[in-house]
């Protein structure tokens, strides 16, 4: 069978950008090299390939399938045991990247707490190299797949396994984390629940049970002047506020995500 003939047999099974994707991931093209090569024969074990992935495709999301996801213009790997970055996850590296050069004239000291997949803090050092970069987790699988995308992607990075700051000892300039956010009752699409780590989803009852493990006794992690960066749920903003506002001399500002939900915190403390 052809490329071309392929395209149309997924078609039947899945949306066009899937059919690419996955095919293009199976003989190593990107979608317009797809369409350069329609006329091309594919092997038979290739073939068979794309069947199996497409059987598999129907509940599972794409990105665990094909094993990969870019974020930020780069490629990282992705399992079942780590989170598949989101849009909004760019943004909120996106905005960081903007703090950090309006705040810091040298190379920052990150921490990226609950790092999953690695893509925050890979992706923040890649685009940063002076600085100095930490991806922590507690779970010791999601550190593996953080590992292979530090190699992935060339960056030399540390690595902490750890419940919030029980094993941190030093102080940041930059902290930075999308944590579990939704609450344990709130409804979530099905092939997101039945996928992806509860781990990094679930909140607790009120979806803030992680930004309070980051506030206490943050005070002790962060250098005089520093930046937190967190992504929360659209609906978490006030009661997050609220959690950081007693801290001495901080400015805290929220920002909407691009589908206009409030996506983002920043606390900052910068005199
Ligand atoms: N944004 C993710 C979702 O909506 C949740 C990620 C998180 O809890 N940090 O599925």
């Amino acid at each position: 069978m052809t490329i071309q003939e392929l395209i149309i047999l997924g078609k039947k099974y899945l949306h066009k950008d899937q059919v690419m994707m996955l095919l293009g991931s199976i003989l190593g093209y990107d979608s317009l090299e797809l369409l350069l090569h329609l006329d091309e024969n594919v092997s038979d074990s290739k073939i068979k390939e794309f069947q199996e992935k497409i059987a598999l495709l129907k509940n599972k999301p794409i990105q665990y399938v094909i094993g990969n996801v870019n974020f930020y213009g780069n490629i990282f790997k992705v399992n079942e045991n780590v989170l598949i970055p989101r849009f909004e996850t760019e943004e909120l590296v996106e905005n960081t990247i903007n703090l950090i050069k309006e705040h810091f004239d040298k190379p920052v000291n990150i921490i990226d707490l609950g790092t999953g997949s690695g893509c925050i803090g890979i992706t923040l050092k890649k685009k940063l190299p002076e600085s100095r970069v930490t991806l922590l987790d507690i779970s010791n699988d999601a550190l593996k797949v953080s590992r292979d995308n530090a190699l992935l992607n060339k960056v030399d990075v540390s690595f902490i396994q750890s419940d919030m700051w029980n094993n941190v000892y030093d102080k940041y300039d930059v902290i930075i984390s999308n944590p579990p956010y939704i609450k344990n009752d709130e409804e979530i699409e099905d092939i997101v629940y039945n996928n992806e780590p509860h781990l990094a989803l679930y909140g607790g009852i009120d979806g803030l049970d992680i930004y309070k493990k980051i506030r206490n006794n943050l005070e002790n992690y962060v250098n005089d002047k520093f930046i937190l960066a967190m992504e929360i749920g659209y609906d978490e903003k006030d009661d997050i506020i609220k959690l950081f506002s007693d801290m001495k001399d901080v400015s805290i500002t929220c920002k909407k995500d691009l589908s206009g939900r409030d996506r983002m915190i920043f606390v900052i403390r910068d005199k």
